[in-house]
Parts: C-alpha cells; structure tokens; sequence
C-alpha cells in the first residue's frame, strides 16, 4: 500500500458538529490526516492508493478512557453482587491465579473485541502490563497503558515504582508513539497517602499523567470521611495529586465541592455508566461535571463488570441515561455524546490535540460503517443514527495511525481461532468460588 491513502465515503463525520452527508474523502499520508472534504478529491491521484467505499461513513474511532483489557478472562464470572463484595469474593481471587500468558491473551481478546467494536484508543490499568503491551503493540490499536498500584505493603510499594519506571522505558512511544504509558495508583483505599506522594513524585519525574478510581461508590465515600476526615477527591488535592494531569475513573459519588476541585485542576473523567449501573454504584452527574467545564471520557471499565467492550452501548446510554434520571431530554444531546466518545475521550486520555476527530492534521484513526445497515436508513441525521439507532455490528472497517486493522468485520492483526483456543484452554483451568 502506498504512504498516501484516499478513503472514498458516502459520509464523513469530521467532528461531532462538523458532518458530512453524501460523497466525501479522507486522504492520509503515513499515519497522518492530510485532507478531508465533500465530493470528489480534484489532487493529483497517481501515486494515492485509493480505497472507494461509497456505501460506508467515516467516523473518527471511539476511545474507551477506562478499563482493564485482560479482564475480559473474567467476563460474566461474578454478576449481580455489590463493587466491594465483587471485588473480594469474586474478582481477588481469580486474579491471584492470573499468569503473564493469562494477560496476554486476555488482552490479545479485549484488542479484537474493540477494534472489531469501532474502539481505535483504550486505556489499560492492569497487572502483567508487559504482557499487555505486547498484544497492544501486535494488534495495532491505540493503548495508554498503566501499571495498576497496590500499596498494602512497603515491598509492594517499591516494585510498583520500579517496574512503572521500567514500563514507562520499555514501552512510552512504542509502535510510532501508538503506545503510551501513565501511572495507574488504583484507588485511595489501595493506595496509602505515602504511597501516592511517591506516585506523584515519579509522574513529574518522569512527566506522566496518572490514572486512578475515585469516589466510586458510597461506601468508599464514607470510609474516607471516617479515615480522612474528606472526600477521595479532597484527599488527593491536600495531597497534591490534582497538581498533576490526572484522569479520574468514575466520579460517581461527588458533591460540588469535588466537583470544583475537579474543574479547578483539570482533572479529565471517565465515566462509566453501564459498570457503574451494573454494580450498583450508581450514576455519575455526568452533566453537572460537564457544565462545570470537566472533560468527560466515555469507558466501558473491564469486561467482569460490564460485560463487553462495546463503546456504541456506552455512547447510547450516556445520551439516554441522564435524560431519564434529570427528567429533561436536552441532558445530553447526541453530538454531546459523541464528543465524549471521540474528540473529549482523546483529551481525557491526554492524547495531543486533534485525535478523536477526521481533520487535517489528526492521527487516521477511521471507523467506517455501514452505510447499508436498516439502522441507516433514512438519514436525516448521521450524528443521530450513530448514537441513537446504531450498533458495534454496523462497523466493518478500522484504520489505526492510517493501517487497517479490520477488514469486512474481521480483524487483519490478530489470530481470532488462537484467541479462542487459548481463552478456553487458560479459563478451563481457573478455581471459582
Ligand atoms: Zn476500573
């Protein structure tokens, strides 16, 4: 294939609020946005490699801002009990008995699920993060990828400095900057101030942002007013942590307090409203934290508490969701919902400026769907059929830093019957309780 690729369209979706409805074109150099616009290209075409789908619509890929890939080793393994009691009981320890081969395939699987899904950036806070980043680095996706930190003991607390420190050598800029690294202090309750003092520390040392699971539920609410006397968000800003770019996990339980906190230091937030619901955490005030000015992520969380990875149910309930519970159907609108899933998603996870949209300049990570699906049909509002009306089985084409990494459905860079087998044969052998 040649450097230089022209994507022929029967719509382009550039921005959330920037559409193109009919014949439209997207030309990429190498990894790179050079051009998009309506009708036919008029440039040269003799050195273009050219790909004319006409009966498909471009849209930017979605970026799940928070998850745990290899957990899809635990999908619908412990249902339908409380976070704390999931955790514990269910989720502990199974993950006790996770090898480094466990975590490369249950990653190599997450990587298939979601580039198959129209998912082209995710971000990863997991054990074994070599393992992952391998997969990550294989399947051509776009990874952020954080070691996740547990503080229950001094030495616990020294190998997580050093193997982030390692993680962040090996791996920051990998497979031409389509990996990067955070640091990933898992929660306040895993994580002693001290311990997050030392995590802040390295994160200006090495220049990272970090990721990390706040106010979640009302019990870890509670239990930190009982230790610290404030909220998980007061206690990271006495500590200094929201001096540093920070991605907060959920946000579920926030009052305005934490919520000015939040805006004041630009801490981006995913939220996630199927794990949150599912678990019965509960629902994060999404369009309050957003007209506070906060950047909010779109995540799907690990496929144990979700079930799957797919970013189209996510976008859908975020527009629905908070329009039921505010009583009010203008709550989140759904160019609203699909910046949050693109171009906001992108500066959640604290990728430069311009990726999550198809403009000149921004990374070709391209979604196409079917234009031909019933779900499409009519369209009197691509932006709307997309959030409203489509599925993740309307996507039939992923292009990741301009290669293409799903063909007709299928993924290009992945081994889908060894995923499967080797799935199988490592779950097989897992104790449950
Ligand atoms: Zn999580």
């Amino acid at each position: 294939m040649n450097q230089r690729v022209l994507l022929e369209v029967g719509g382009l979706i550039e921005t959330p609020t920037s559409v193109i409805t009919g014949p439209s074109y997207i030309l990429w150099n190498q990894s790179t946005i050079e051009e998009t616009g309506a009708g036919e290209y008029l440039g040269d075409r003799s050195l273009l490699t050219v790909i004319r789908r006409r009966n498909r619509i471009a849209m930017p890929g979605l970026v799940n801002t928070h998850g745990h890939a290899a957990m899809t080793l635990f999908r619908s393994a412990g249902d339908d009990v409380p976070l704390e009691k999931w955790l514990k009981e269910k989720i502990y320890p199974l993950e006790r008995q996770l090898t480094k081969e466990a975590v490369y395939w249950g990653t190599q699987l997450a990587c298939w699920e979601m580039l198959t899904s129209g998912t082209t950036c995710f971000t990863d806070m997991y054990f074994y993060m070599n393992e992952s980043a391998r997969a990550v680095h294989e399947s051509g996706i776009r990874g952020v990828l954080s070691i996740g930190l547990l503080g229950f003991t001094e030495e616990m607390q020294k190998q997580g400095l050093a193997d982030s420190k390692s993680h962040y050598e090996t791996w920051h800029g990998a497979g031409e900057g389509r990996i990067s690294v955070m640091l990933g202090p898992h929660a306040p309750y895993t994580c002693p101030p001290a311990f997050l003092l030392q995590i802040t520390e390295l994160s200006q040392l090495l220049d990272l942002p970090m990721q990390i699971h706040l106010s979640e539920t009302a019990y870890e609410v509670a239990e930190s007013y009982r230790q610290h006397g404030t909220s998980p968000i007061g206690l990271m800003h006495s500590l200094g942590v929201l001096n540093r770019p920070v991605l907060a996990a959920h946000c579920v339980h926030v009052d305005d307090k934490d919520i000015s906190l939040l805006a004041a230091h630009d801490v981006r937030v995913a939220h996630n409203p199927q794990s949150n619901l599912k678990l019965g955490s509960g629902i994060a005030p999404a369009v309050k934290m957003r007209q506070a000015g906060i950047t909010l992520g779109l995540g799907t969380d690990g496929a144990a508490s979700n079930n799957n990875l797919d970013m189209f149910e996510e976008l859908r309930l975020a527009a629905t969701l908070h329009k039921g519970v505010l009583q009010d159907a203008t709550a989140i609108t759904a160019p609203e919902a699909l910046e949050m899933a693109t171009v906001s998603g992108a500066r959640a996870v604290f990728r430069p400026t311009g990726d999550g949209t198809l403009t000149a300049g921004a990374v070709a990570d391209v979604v196409l769907l079917n234009l031909e699906s019933p779900r499409f049909l009519p369209t009197y509002d691509l932006v709307s059929n997309i959030v409203y009306s489509a599925s993740a089985e309307d996507v039939t084409d992923v292009f990741v830093a301009g290669q293409e990494v799903v063909r007709k459905g299928e993924p290009v860079t992945l081994d889908t019957e060894q995923i499967r087998y080797q799935i199988e044969r490592i779950t097989r052998n897992f104790e449950r309780k």
